[in-house]
């Protein structure tokens, strides 16, 4: 079994810095898929409402027989549940499939900032902090832009932001902001949803020289950014071979050819313009 390094959260709360994610996973293929993980020794999955697979991934954590406290159990409400009471009524629901008392980790899934509701739906997520119910809360696909207004409007930093981040799309400047406020950054498709970016000659070298996969080159290199990862994988050895990265390390040189490859370029929408209700 192998133990994920940790990060700890602005109010204390630590999490595993290497997660599962689940986007894309039939609700009927989520409970082998994040059973295999849990074997695997992973004990961080992040799933959302949208995803609709929170019944399927509540029966794998059920299954398992893992300790509650063992587990963290990240979810998100949905861009058409936005505002006070419906994210309120969202986050039942959802705790309702999952099978759970409580998530770890609460996410507003993306601004929406044509709908102009994150503020209120943010004060929910703080009410449900409150209450003990998400012990810690985040956003998802924040721009600075947003993050200074929850900062200027609300009492609660976001404890994170899950954004799109992998080798072609770095996110520096949305770093920076997050390492000067105490948000953490977590990496979603950080494997760049397993495209092009594998087949990198840069990459591919940098494994071969580490006797390593290039997924696995990609995940080191998250894990010594400070990110927190969320691969997703349905195949068992793919699983294993993702949570198999504490026993090696980037040099420099690694690492600045890694930082040459970002082009800027999202494989998802742009936040701004996400216009995703359904
Ligand atoms: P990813 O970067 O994790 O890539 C996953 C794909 O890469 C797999 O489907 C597979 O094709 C391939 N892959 C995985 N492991 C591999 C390996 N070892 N070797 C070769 N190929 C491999 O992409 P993702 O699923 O988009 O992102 C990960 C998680 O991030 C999601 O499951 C979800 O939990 C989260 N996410 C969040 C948002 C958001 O808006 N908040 C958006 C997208 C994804």
């Amino acid at each position: 079994m192998s133990d994920a390094p940790t990060i700890t959260l602005n109010n204390g709360v630590v999490m595993p810095q290497l997660g599962f994610g689940v986007w894309q996973v039939p609700d009927d293929e989520a409970t082998a898929a994040v059973g295999h993980a849990l074997e695997a020794g992973y004990r961080s999955i992040d799933t959302a409402a949208v995803y609709e697979n929170e019944v399927g991934t509540g029966r794998a954590l059920a299954a398992s027989g893992l300790p509650r406290e063992e587990l963290f159990v990240t979810t998100k409400v949905w861009n058409s549940e936005q505002g006070y009471d419906s994210t309120l009524r969202a986050f039942d629901a959802s705790l309702e499939r999952l099978g759970l008392e409580y998530v770890d980790l609460y996410l507003i899934h993306w601004p929406m900032p044509m709908f102009d509701t994150y503020v209120e739906t943010w004060r929910a997520l703080e009410k449900l902090y409150a209450d003990g119910r998400a012990r810690a809360i985040g956003v998802s696909n924040f721009k600075p832009a947003q993050l200074r207004r929850l900062a200027e409007e609300t009492a609660t930093v976001p404890a994170l932001n899950q954004v799109e981040l992998h080798p072609t799309l770095q996110q520096g400047e949305l770093r920076a902001y997050h390492r000067e406020h105490s948000v953490v950054t977590e990496a979603w498709s950080p494997l760049g949803q397993g495209k092009d970016i594998l087949a990198d000659p840069v990459i591919g070298a940098i494994a071969e020289r580490h006797g390593r996969t290039p997924a696995q080159v990609i995940l080191r290199w998250h894990l010594q950014l400070g990110n927190v990862v969320i691969p997703k994988s349905v195949t068992p050895s793919r699983i294993r071979e993702n949570i198999n990265v504490f026993d090696f390390a980037l040099d420099e040189a690694d690492m600045a050819s890694i930082a040459g490859l970002d082009t800027g370029t999202r494989l998802g929408p742009d936040p701004d313009e996400m216009d995703w209700r359904g």
